[in-house]
């Protein structure tokens, strides 16, 4: 399966191209000046960016180890991903785009757009009312009924919101098809 959607990628190039230099916006202090006296970086974004990198280089190392070598623009990495991954079962391509999904709902919440937790169903009760907790950093539904084994509000992981919207999406596909 792949969608060819390229949100994550689009998101990713919104992050690098105005997120890196974030003080002329954001509160000052939270960046580091570069060693040549331009714009403080924010390492929080460099960091995320990096670690996304390394997770898909990790996961194509695996399953694709003779593909070409990566690009350097960080937004390439997802075309890079797919393209060399086509050959790998449903299964495993099914698991490439939740990741990818997954990434696309962190570049959108390290920019600060926690909306994007509102598009998806609480996995638990259905219901539209997810929103996002940045200190727990997880989504959590907003139906009073719906509590976890705790009786605490349920809460989610974006790998559980990205695993769940894939393989909606896969449902549908399938339906379409039959
Ligand atoms: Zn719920």
């Amino acid at each position: 399966m792949d969608t060819g959607d390229d949100t994550a990628a689009s998101r990713l190039r919104t992050l690098a191209e105005h997120y890196i230099e974030p003080v002329r916006t954001g509160p000052a202090g939270r960046g580091v000046s570069s060693p040549e006296g331009r714009a403080p970086l924010n390492l929080g974004i460099i960091n995320h960016m990096a670690a996304c990198r390394a997770e898909v280089l990790e996961h194509a190392e695996r399953d694709a180890p003779d593909a070409e070598p990566a690009p350097t623009l960080p937004d390439g990495i997802y075309a890079w991903w797919r393209n060399n991954t086509r050959h790998l079962d449903a299964e495993k391509r099914q698991a490439r785009e939740t990741v990818i999904y997954r990434q696309a709902l962190e570049h959108a919440i390290a920019m600060g757009d926690y909306k994007v937790i509102r598009r998806h169903p609480c996995p638990a009760c259905g219901c539209w009312g997810l929103f996002w907790r940045a200190t727990a950093r997880r989504a959590a539904c907003s139906n009073l009924d719906c509590l976890d084994a705790d009786g605490m509000t349920s809460t989610w992981g974006l790998s559980r919101l990205a695993h769940e919207h894939i393989t909606r999406q896969k449902n549908a596909a399938e339906r379409a098809t039959v």
